[in-house]
């Protein structure tokens, strides 16, 4: 028997699964109890602390105040006594390291005593600084290893959580992470840095509109996460999903997603039940889930949750890709959150839906429903829409990676060319604005339906728009072109500084004007209309895969960074430093650091994924094609003997055994490719990575692709898209 075995075994495997499905009851535990039950909340914070203590940790997460390092083991003491309640035996600093995930070195309340027993602690020091261990993280230079020191720092700004673990819970505390010269090892402390640039800026400007209540302004992100699930049967016997999250052969099915049968189609039971178990689990960390849905592709689903200040988005975010990879597991699916896991249908994004708002819960993108007379709105919109038009390569190189690159630029939502988005409504008062001053607003007014029973729908003033990268979305902008498996607190330190700057532009001007008598309003008017003229070639509002769009945003001038490897020397461009270093969000050498380890990062995950396909060529593909080829071979000479024409026999050996040639031509190829070692720095290497190793890495697919249409079924080794999309 050929290998066929794996295949046919995993789907009588599925066939014969039973999974436990009913392991939440939501009649009994209801979703309000539910809802941060394992956090560490203000509530619990309240009912535990000394009154002085919970005063002065509430002025430190509300304000941002330094905290008394005094009340620190008071805090801590209460935690870990809460926590233990919980069933925790240990405590964790939990971080996000450069590699984009989340790491994490537990450490029991245990304390030996000298009558040789034990008692519990923790310390305030313990909770407020860590030192893990750095060397073995990826620093990009900052630190040697002889320097290996790096430390954790507790944001009290993110509560405290309880993980449950099969045997005994752990309290987890989410950190910054530096090195001992103080520099962010992490994505989250230069994401805490921009929020901060944010608020002085943004603070500056709703003074000038009398605005006196406001201590704080906060960035607000709802991401929208994208994800497959396939059945663990399939995905254990495929070593590229397994090593590289993506499939590197595997040729078309019949059936993809041209029948729009998936998006909004009612969920798998199976499925259906993990996603509940997810929300569950996320409920119980306050994470606030909302919409599940299926997605386009088919296996495609997506989980968001209601928006949240930035930093504790993040985290949530981060917590929630990680539940959907535990929880799928126990229902014998994995979880794909790579960007492009299947060639040929929709990869998976994170929308990151973004807006301002002030600690007294004022969205500054709310426009109202007369933009046109509001004129902090209209500020504030502007503001946006010259950052993003001043540093479209900034948002690009957020994004950048050799993942995405499967989506931005490849004929997917949305491409590589940052515009922005504005709909019919916002479009109208901006030109109204650059003509001088706005005087009204078009309103969507009612639906004709022209049916009695149904009520009239109000119509909304702009339609919507799916494939422009920057899209305003009613009362926030909605960066689309976040992959599905990156973390969002890059894209977001880059938005928040460069919007910092436009706010602190448009403060410094207002400012002056104001000083010098003008009127506000006045000294407004005079200066939205000229921003608007000098930023407005980044606005689009037609079709964004259209090759017409392509060629006018070459004609406006606008960037077109197809892939990372052309979008990573942004980082050290001298105004991208100029910007980071003044406000103080990232400094030269952190800069430069990220810039080596995102071209590292390149270089590795081409180099797994260019041994994956050569190793899988060789011992999968090719042995089935050469046993197929024999059995073509023996049915040849059989019929020759017998004396029957064979012809049509003899034209299929030959196609097959020219493919085959082909096809190990171009792995021998592909193998030459990856022993080479090109000479020059790690952008170098990126490079040819990209140049010589993915081009002959493509090339051995497509050959690999042809041989799955020719290889007879039964002997073919790896689950095919037809079956890992379609059998559930
Ligand atoms: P879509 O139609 O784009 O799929 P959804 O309703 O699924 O929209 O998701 C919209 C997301 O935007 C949600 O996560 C929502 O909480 C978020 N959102 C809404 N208002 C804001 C805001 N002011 N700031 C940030 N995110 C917001
Ligand atoms: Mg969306």
């Amino acid at each position: 028997m050929g290998s066929a075995n794996v295949r046919s075994q995993a789907i009588q495997a599925i066939a014969a699964a039973k999974h436990t499905l009913n392991r939440v009851n939501f009649k009994e535990i209801h979703l309000k109890d539910l809802f941060g039950d394992n956090v560490f909340n203000v509530e619990v914070q309240r009912q535990r602390l000394p009154k002085n203590v919970f005063k002065a940790l509430q002025k430190t997460i509300r304000q941002g105040a330094t905290l008394d390092p005094a009340i620190a083991d008071n805090v801590a003491t209460a935690m870990k006594d809460w926590a233990m309640e919980k069933g925790a035996t240990h405590f964790t600093h939990l971080f996000q390291p450069m590699t984009g995930l989340t790491a994490e070195k537990h450490d029991s309340f245990l304390v030996p005593t000298a009558d040789g027993k034990a008692i519990t602690e923790f310390s305030g020091k313990e909770l407020v600084r860590g030192e893990p261990d750095a060397s073995s993280f990826p620093s990009g230079g900052i630190r040697a290893t002889f320097e290996a020191r790096g430390y954790t720092a507790w944001d009290p700004t993110s509560p405290a959580f309880i993980h449950e673990g099969p045997n005994g819970a752990t309290l987890v505390i989410p950190t910054a992470f530096l090195s001992w010269t103080g520099e962010a090892l992490d994505k989250k402390t230069p994401l805490l840095r921009s929020m901060e640039v944010l608020s002085t800026q943004a603070l500056r400007v709703l003074r000038l509109f009398g605005n006196t209540e406001a201590h704080k302004v906060f960035t607000t992100v709802g991401p929208e996460q994208e994800y497959f699930l396939i059945d663990k049967n399939f995905y254990y016997a495929r070593p590229d999903l397994i090593n590289a999250g993506r499939t590197l052969f595997g040729a078309r099915p019949p059936k993809g997603q041209e029948l729009e049968d998936q998006y909004f189609g009612s969920i798998p039971e199976r499925v259906l039940a993990c996603m509940a178990e997810v929300e569950a689990e996320l409920f119980k960390l306050a994470v606030p889930v909302k919409t599940r849905h299926n997605e386009v592709a088919p296996s495609q689903y997506e989980i968001a949750p209601i928006f949240e200040d930035s930093n504790l988005a993040t985290d949530h975010q981060m917590l929630t890709m990680e539940m959907l990879r535990r929880i799928a597991d126990k229902y014998g699916l994995a979880c794909l959150l790579h960007e492009k896991p299947f060639a040929g249908i929709n990869g998976s994004g994170k929308h990151n839906n973004w807006s301002m708002s002030t600690d007294t819960g004022e969205n500054l993108l709310n426009p109202g429903d007369t933009p046109h007379d509001n004129a902090q709105f209209l500020v504030f919109c502007v503001a946006v829409i010259r950052a993003v038009a001043r540093y479209p390569e900034l948002l690009r190189v957020s994004v950048s990676g050799a993942a995405n690159d499967h989506r931005l630029g490849a004929n997917e939502a949305p491409p590589a060319i940052i515009s922005i988005f504005l709909g019919d409504q916002l479009q109208d008062v901006m030109d109204q604005l650059e003509q001088g001053s706005p005087k009204s607003t078009k309103q969507g007014g009612f639906m004709e339906i022209g049916v009695s029973v149904l009520p009239k729908l109000p119509r909304d003033p702009g339609d919507r728009n799916r494939t422009s990268p920057f899209a305003f979305t009613g009362n926030k902008f909605e960066f689309r072109a976040v992959g599905a498996s990156q973390s969002i607190a890059g894209p977001n330190t880059v938005l928040n500084t460069i919007v910092a700057e436009s706010l602190d532009y448009v403060a410094t001007y207002l400012e002056k004007a104001v000083a010098s008598g003008k009127d506000l309003h006045k000294a407004i008017q005079d200066l939205l209309p000229g921003i608007l003229k000098e930023s407005k070639k980044v606005i689009f509002n037609g079709d964004n895969y259209s090759e017409e769009w392509h060629k006018e945003a070459e004609r406006r001038g606008l960037p077109n960074l197809r892939n990372t490897v052309d979008a990573l020397p942004v980082i050290l461009r001298k105004d991208s430093i100029d910007l980071f270093t003044k406000y103080k969000v990232y400094s030269e050498r952190e800069l430069q650091s990220r810039y080596t380890i995102l071209c590292e990062h390149y270089v590795k995950t081409v180099n797994i994924e260019g041994q994956l396909t050569a190793m899988m060529a060789r011992t999968m593909i090719l042995p089935a094609a050469l046993r197929y080829q024999g059995e073509v071979a023996a049915t040849v000479n059989a019929t020759k003997a017998a004396g029957v024409d064979n012809s049509a026999q003899s034209e299929l050996l030959k196609s097959l055994t020219s493919t085959i040639t082909a096809f190990q031509a171009a792995t021998a190829t592909l193998e030459k490719a990856l022993h080479h070692h090109a000479a020059g720095d790690v952008f170098a290497h990126a490079k040819y990575a990209r140049d010589s190793i993915l081009i002959a890495m493509n090339e051995v697919r497509g050959l690999g692709d042809k041989l799955e249409m020719i290889v007879a079924d039964d002997l073919w080794p790896l689950p095919t898209y037809r079956e890992m999309l379609f059998i559930k």
